[in-house]
């Protein structure tokens, strides 16, 4: 039987047996488990990026509860900020009497866009497609890797776009890029097909680069939770009021969207994939139709229970890239993900769940209540306080519900 990724009180346990459950549930072996800890050296680190002279550190949560197509998932999230770890938890395990997460992708297309200035856009546009196949070829020549696991360059499409300067002629190289993320594969074929449609429609090519707006390569996922897990008919109504109030407002929109990156980015930060790239095409994707939207949907199914949905592009993968990072591997081991697309299979869901649960703290209590625990614990440090004293001064001023460091100061004082 699969082991289930519901553990009741997992906050509530030392971090040593967090991890032991942890290897457990994922079956990391003592080596696995120590490059989990210790992550990335400063000599790897070295070989990554440049005037390299330490490593940053966050910290890396394990999201529980999380049940996605039918399967149970623990989800590595790196973030720094208080109670989104515990949010998804909660969300997740809401989720779950109703079946979980139902989620799906497209197949791994990324866009290799390469610009190409001529006199006569229009002409040039019809060489291009006369010439489709030979380009596809040409591309594949330069990844045998990629095409022999049975991705590669799929089409070719080029549009003119009117800029500033006159038309341009857009080629964009559609390239099924497997369980990579794609930009390098990408990159390099865009840069070896250049030369061949500079010969074909004697213009000249300029920028050859991935773009992020990956909407050929959309995660989605469905959820249903009961009226009952959430606290009430009048929940429901107060979630589908917030998701109206973000549909109408940008301002509102984009905050909105920021709550489900949360939960996305941490994972994309966890597993070594590129955050930039994700969040450029999920704020790009938001605003598609003219309008920046909210990326999740929610509405009231005929019994009165909560229906919500994510869908947004997600370039992640499992292999290449810094997904090499000893973290980010050991953050695939422990999501047990089989291909790039179950990754972001489980991304998206973290996203929806994210939303979920800050929609439900916002329309109900605040968010500040759920913040506040760890927040005052960060005040105490911040006023000097070490060891037993953080934990004291922290729960006076939640009780307090005062919470700053001019008051941790006085507790501090007060405790001496
Ligand atoms: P990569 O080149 O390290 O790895 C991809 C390669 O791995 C493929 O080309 C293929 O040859 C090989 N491979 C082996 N097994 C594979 C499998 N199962 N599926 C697919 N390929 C497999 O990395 P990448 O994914 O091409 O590029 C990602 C990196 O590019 C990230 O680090 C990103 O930050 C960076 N980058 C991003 C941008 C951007 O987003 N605008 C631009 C430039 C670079």
């Amino acid at each position: 039987m699969e082991k289930t990724s519901q553990i009741s009180g997992y906050y509530k346990l030392p971090r040593e047996e967090r991890l032991r459950r942890l290897a457990e549930f994922a079956g990391l072996g003592p080596e696995e488990m120590e490059a989990l800890v210790s992550g990335l050296s400063v000599e790897q680190a070295e070989k990554m990026v440049e005037n390299v002279v330490a490593t940053f550190k966050l910290p890396l949560g394990m999201a529980v509860n999380f049940l996605v197509n039918g399967k149970e998932y623990i989800v590595p999230m790196a973030t720094e900020e208080t109670s989104v770890v515990a949010a998804a938890s909660n969300a997740a395990k809401m989720c779950r009497a109703t079946g979980g997460f139902k989620a799906t992708t497209t197949e791994p297309i990324m866009i290799g866009q390469i610009q190409l200035l001529t006199k006569d856009a229009k002409k040039a546009k019809k060489a291009v497609e006369d010439n489709r196949e030979k380009i596809i070829a040409l591309a594949n020549t330069k990844d045998q890797k990629l095409v022999s696991l049975g991705g590669g360059a799929r089409d070719v499409e080029a549009r003119i776009v009117k800029a500033a300067g006159g038309d341009m002629l857009i080629i964009h190289l559609l390239v099924d890029v497997r369980d990579a993320m794609g930009a390098n594969a990408v990159n390099t074929m865009c840069e070896a097909v250049s030369p061949l449609i500079e010969e074909a429609t004697r213009g000249k090519t300029r920028l050859k680069i991935i773009s992020n707006l990956a909407d050929r390569r959309l995660a989605r996922s469905e959820v249903r939770v009961s009226k009952e897990e959430l606290g009430g008919a009048e929940v429901v109504d107060a979630i589908i009021d917030a998701y109206e109030f973000a549909a109408a407002d940008p301002y509102r929109a984009v905050t909105h969207n920021k709550g489900a990156m949360n939960g996305i980015t941490a994972v994309t930060i966890a597993t070594g994939n590129d955050s930039r790239a994700v969040e450029a095409g999920a704020h790009a994707y938001a605003c598609r139709d003219g309008r920046y939207m909210p990326l999740t949907r929610w509405e009231k199914d005929a019994d009165g229970n909560l229906a919500g949905e994510i869908e947004m592009p997600l370039a992640l993968g499992i292999v290449g890239g810094a997904t090499m990072n000893p973290t980010a591997r050991m953050s695939l081991k422990i999501l047990r993900v089989k291909s790039a697309r179950e990754l972001s299979e489980v991304a998206a869901s973290v996203g929806l769940a994210q939303n979920l649960a800050a929609l439900r703290a916002l329309s109900t209590e605040g968010i500040q209540r759920g913040h506040m625990g760890l927040h005052a614990k960060n005040i105490a440090m911040m006023a000097g306080a070490k060891g037993a004293d953080i934990e004291r001064v922290a729960g006076i001023m939640v009780k307090e519900k005062n919470v700053n460091v001019n008051r941790a100061k006085e507790l501090l004082e007060a405790g001496k």
